[in-house]
C-alpha cells in the first residue's frame, strides 16, 4: 500500500509517499481500509519532533474507512462497518491496523470526508467547551485561530452553550468565517493588540476563559486578558510552545487557573469516547455543527497540505485521500 512517512525530523520536505506492506491487525485491532484522513496540526509537531515517536512513522492520526479485517478478541467491530477515529498515528495510509476499542461506527448520513473531518477538531471543541471549561449562558471566551479547524467548530459548540465569543484570526476573510460560525466579535491580532481590545469588549473585566492553542506569541496576553479567577486553556503550539511558567504569575493576575489538556484524556474510556463521537457526529448528521471542507489534497501530496496548514494558508479541515 501507498503511505507517507517520517524517516527524519524537519520540515515538509521529510514526508516520503511510499510503499509499505499493509498492516495486519493484531489482537484487539481492526483493519481500516482508509477513505479519508485528517491533517492536523499534531501532525506537524510530530514530523518535526516536538512530539516524540521512535522513526520510521507513517503519520495522520485520524481516518475514516471500512473496517476490511479484525485482529483476535474484537467485538466492537466487524467487516464491513463504516467507523472513524482520531489518536492513534498510521492514518497517512491506504490502510491501518487501529485498536477496535477507538472506533466508532458512523452514523447514517455521514460520508467519510465528513467524519474524518470531524472526530479529531470536533472531540477537541467539545471537551473544551463542555468540559474544560464547561461554558454556559453568561460567560464569555476568547478563542484564538477562530478560522482553524478546532476554531470554527468551538465557536458553534460555545454558541450552543449560549456563550458569548471573540476570535481571533490574521487576516479580515477568516474573520467573516469567524463572524459566520457564530463570533460575536472577530480580532484581527495580527494588527490589533488582542489583550486590549477583549478588555475593551469586556468593560475592563476581561473574559472568563482563553482557549489558546497558538502559545508562544499569544500566551502572556491572554494571561492578561482574563478575569480574576479566570482560566486560560492551552492546547496547542501554533506558533511555538510557551515557556515554562512561574505559578506566582497566576496570583500576581488574580488567581487565575492554568490548564494544558489533550484529547486523549479526555476520551480516555470507550464509554467518554463513545459519548463525545456522538454528540459530534450527530449535530453533523443533524446540520447542527456545520464542517468547513476547502482542502482537500490526495494523499501523495501530505507535504503540501501540511505546508499550507503551518502556513496559515487553510481554514476549517484539511483532508488526504489516498
Ligand atoms: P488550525 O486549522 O487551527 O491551524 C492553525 C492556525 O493557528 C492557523 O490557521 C493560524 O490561524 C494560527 N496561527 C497563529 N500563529 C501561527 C503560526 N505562527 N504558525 C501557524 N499557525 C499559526 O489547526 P488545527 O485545528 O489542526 O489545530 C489547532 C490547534 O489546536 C493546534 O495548536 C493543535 O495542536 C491544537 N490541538 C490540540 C488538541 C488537544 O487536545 N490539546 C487537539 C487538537 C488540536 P490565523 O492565521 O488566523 O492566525
Amino acid at each position: 500500500m501507498k503511505a507517507i512517512r517520517v524517516h527524519q525530523h524537519g520540515g515538509a520536505e521529510v514526508l516520503r509517499y511510499e510503499d509499505v506492506p499493509v498492516p495486519s491487525p493484531g489482537p484487539g485491532e481492526a483493519l481500516v481500509k482508509i477513505e479519508a484522513a485528517g491533517v492536523n496540526f499534531i501532525d506537524i509537531y510530530f514530523r518535526q519532533g516536538l512530539y516524540k515517536s521512535a522513526l520510521p512513522i507513517i503519520l495522520g492520526q485520524e481516518a475514516a474507512g471500512m473496517v476490511e479485517a479484525v485482529g483476535a478478541g474484537v467485538s466492537d467491530v466487524k467487516a464491513g462497518d463504516r467507523v472513524a477515529y482520531a489518536g492513534t498515528l498510521g492514518a497517512y495510509a491506504q490502510y491501518a491496523a487501529a485498536p477496535a476499542a477507538r472506533l466508532v461506527k458512523l452514523p447514517g448520513g455521514i460520508d467519510a470526508r465528513s467524519a474524518a473531518a470531524a472526530m479529531l477538531q470536533g472531540m477537541t471543541a467539545h471537551y473544551l467547551a463542555t468540559a474544560t471549561f464547561p461554558l454556559g449562558p453568561g460567560h464569555t471566551a476568547l478563542v484564538h485561530a477562530a478560522a482553524g479547524g478546532v476554531g470554527l467548530l468551538l465557536i458553534q459548540m460555545a454558541k450552543m452553550r449560549g456563550a458569548r465569543v471573540f476570535g481571533t484570526v490574521s487576516t479580515e476573510e477568516k474573520a467573516r468565517l469567524a463572524r459566520e460560525a457564530g463570533a460575536d466579535e472577530a480580532i484581527l491580532y495580527t494588527s490589533q493588540d488582542f489583550q486590549a481590545e477583549t478588555m475593551r469588549l469586556t468593560g475592563g473585566k476581561g473574559v472568563d476563559v482563553v482557549y489558546d492553542s497558538v502559545a508562544k506569541t499569544t500566551w502572556e496576553k491572554s494571561l492578561h486578558s482574563l478575569r480574576p479567577r479566570g482560566m486560560l486553556v492551552l492546547y496547542g503550539n501554533a506558533s511555538g510552545a510557551a515557556p515554562a511558567i512561574d505559578p506566582l504569575l497566576l496570583s500576581q493576575r488574580g488567581s487565575l487557573f492554568l490548564t494544558r489538556p489533550k484529547l486523549g484524556d479526555y476520551t480516555a474510556t470507550r464509554e467518554e469516547l463513545l459519548q463525545r463521537a456522538g454528540d459530534v457526529l450527530g449535530w453533523v448528521a443533524s446540520g447542527k455543527l456545520k464542517l468547513r471542507i476547502e482542502h482537500v489534497y490526495p494523499l501523495e501530496q501530505a507535504a503540501e497540505a501540511q505546508q499550507a496548514l503551518e502556513g496559515r494558508r487553510t481554514t476549517g479541515k484539511v483532508l488526504l485521500i489516498p
